[in-house]
């Protein structure tokens, strides 16, 4: 195992942050895993730690294939943003940006660099675009801010990957996890060793997340090229492992068993693995995802766990005001899987409480709720 250090530009006077990547294993292909990019998402850093220790053992054996990179802290800034006890690793504290937003996208300077050089050999124009790729964002100018800096240390480890996977949470959630459609068949497997219980599909969810930055510039690339043979090379997918308190250890224990056996499949990991433990779950189109509202402020009492199948008119969670006595019943618009609640219990307003998958398109634009 190698351990890169990346210290961060912009630190305050007398401190310094830093960005550590275990690297596991070589070859040319590569498997990335970052864990906890917002930062009081913690289950993703609990299971990155049971990979640690599994990756290190399988290396030590010579089982490694390829290179599988790790990072467990992907986000040093947001895990000092306490306040008062409570974590607030959702956006940068200075600037109010969300970590996972507006990462770089790579699509447009590597077409600029490439150009008439992408020809009718895949393997050749992955080696090409990877290369672009990275010379791209070592090329960029300093960063203007911490986050900027993080941002791109991140995406410069997992842009050159074959496999990435960003492990987040959401508040109080089943699991679920988000890719492009035309990749969803090389998911379900994953989806079936973790118990994910929908896939989340979009080519475009608008606002560049970490997952779409590695994904995505190679499906805009093969329609920008359509004569060039150009791979959607980078299998890239935010997996939300349950919720924020969901970091208990056989839970790791098992994800993390989940994802090796996965990168078995992969064919980054040699020995026997076992067969999944449970059914691929559903992909649906993430504009079928409906986010619940209260219609006024009060206290939450919700009549579903999430997980559970919902039938359009479903009763989800009711909103109380004990002074006035109204009494709100919110219902599911949509037939789906209720895969995220809220879990502070008290109706803000702009504040989801709800999220139901289903199968019919209901939104369009930008898809990613802040
Ligand atoms: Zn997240």
């Amino acid at each position: 195992m190698q351990r890169i250090d990346h210290v961060l530009p912009w630190s305050h006077l007398g401190s310094e942050r830093k960005v550590s990547v275990f690297r596991f294993g070589e070859g040319e292909r590569k498997a990335y895993i970052q864990a906890s990019l917002h930062a009081d998402e913690l289950p993703g850093m609990r299971t990155a730690w049971e990979l640690k220790k599994r990756l290190g053992a399988l290396e030590a054996r010579g089982l490694l294939n390829g290179v599988i990179e790790l990072v467990p802290v992907a986000n040093p800034l947001g895990l000092g943003q306490l306040l008062q006890g409570n974590f607030q690793g959702r956006f940068e504290a200075g600037s109010g940006k969300n970590f996972n937003r507006d990462f770089v996208e790579l699509s447009a300077p590597v077409a600029a660099a490439l150009g008439d050089k992408l020809g009718d050999d895949p393997h050749a124009n992955v080696r090409l675009i990877r290369q672009a790729m990275a010379d791209h964002l070592a090329a960029l100018p300093e960063a203007s801010s911490q986050l900027q800096g993080m941002q791109r240390v991140l995406l410069s480890h997992a842009c050159t990957a074959d496999v990435v996977l960003d492990l987040h949470c959401d508040a109080e959630a089943a699991l679920h996890m988000y890719a492009l459609p035309q990749h969803w068949p090389q998911w379900r497997s994953l989806s079936a060793h973790l118990n994910v219980k929908v896939g989340l599909l979009a080519e475009d969810s608008g606002g560049s997340s970490f997952d779409e930055a590695c994904s995505l510039p190679w499906l805009r690339l093969s329609r920008q090229f359509p004569d060039a043979q150009i791979p959607l090379a980078c299998l890239a997918t935010t997996i939300e492992l349950g919720g924020q308190a969901d970091t208990g250890r056989a839970q790791a224990e098992a994800y993390a068993e989940g994802i090796l056996a996965f990168l078995a499949e992969q064919g980054l990991i040699t020995g026997e693995w076992p067969n999944p433990a449970f059914e691929p779950c559903e992909g649906m189109p993430f504009e079928g995802t409906e986010l619940l509202f209260a219609p006024h402020p009060g206290v939450v009492s919700f009549s579903r766990k999430p997980g559970e199948w919902v039938e359009a008119g479903d009763e989800i969670f009711q909103v109380i005001d004990p002074l006035s006595d109204r009494v709100s019943t919110v219902c599911a618009g949509t037939s789906g899987v209720l895969f995220a609640i809220e879990r502070l219990r008290y109706a803000q307003p702009g504040f989801w409480l709800a999220k139901v998958a289903g199968r019919e398109a209901l939104r369009h634009g930008r898809l990613l709720n802040d």
